[in-house]
């Protein structure tokens, strides 16, 4: 189960702030809406999401105890977890026969973007090795008209495409997906932060809001759509 445990998810690193996420809150206009930032969806093979207990675990199983945004445990969330982890299918092989891009969930500016990382993070038995290398994350950030803020973490090394101060449109092309960081195999950490930095979950549900902030939820377990047109 350790193994099983490290070889999903993720935790991103600095400057990453609030780590818990909002309780179901009314948090006034909603953002977005957002686009799902992997064009490629078909090579998404799960979803790990944000962890709604705000109830921080110890102990061996801990990363167990958690739940989504319909309340689900693990392998659904993980605890404390402050994002969605989209896992790419077929990891780093994958990955260095042509990773899929990420793009902007919907337009803004980066406000942050860091690139130059070892991108071959990955899980040993119980802990993220990246053999001997830093363990920092290839990451941008966006910060979008209404204040929000949207995070994409672990990009592959030298693929991160856009520099601090640039306008981006919702679809276009920040970076392609790794494993930099804190990261046990080649995903995608999409985070989603409200204008006072709290980290807000984008999937409507029982244990989230009632109002979707994807431009498209799609039906439980599938991946919302790209494209931020609401639908
Ligand atoms: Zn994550």
């Amino acid at each position: 189960m350790l193994l099983a445990l490290t070889l999903l998810g993720c935790a991103p690193e600095a400057p990453s702030s609030d780590p818990q996420p909002a309780e179901p809150t009314d948090t006034g206009a909603p953002p977005g809406p957002f686009g799902f930032p992997i064009p490629e969806r078909d090579r998404i093979y799960t979803r790990i999401g944000v962890d709604h207990d705000p109830v921080v675990q110890t102990g061996l199983l801990a990363s167990l105890l958690c739940a989504d945004y319909l309340g689900r445990p693990f392998p659904n969330c993980y605890d404390e977890h402050d994002g969605s982890d989209f896992m790419l299918d077929g990891s780093f092989e994958a990955m260095d026969a042509g990773s899929p891009d990420i793009v902007a969930a919907a337009d803004g500016v980066v406000v942050e973007a860091h690139d130059g990382e070892y991108d071959r993070c990955h899980a040993e038995v119980t802990a993220v090795s990246c053999d001997g290398n830093s363990g920092v994350a290839n990451y941008v950030i966006v910060q979008h008209s209404d204040g929000w803020r949207t995070k994409y973490w672990h990009m592959q090394k030298d693929s991160v495409a856009v520099a601090v101060g640039a306008a981006v449109r919702c679809g276009d092309v920040l970076g392609r997906i790794g494993s930099s960081g804190n990261s046990s195999a080649p995903h995608l950490h999409f985070e989603v932060e409200d204008p006072d930095l709290v980290v807000v979950d984008p999937y409507a549900g029982p244990r989230s809001q009632p109002t979707s902030y994807w431009a498209d939820q799609g039906v439980t377990d599938a991946l919302p759509e790209p494209g931020c047109t609401a639908r």
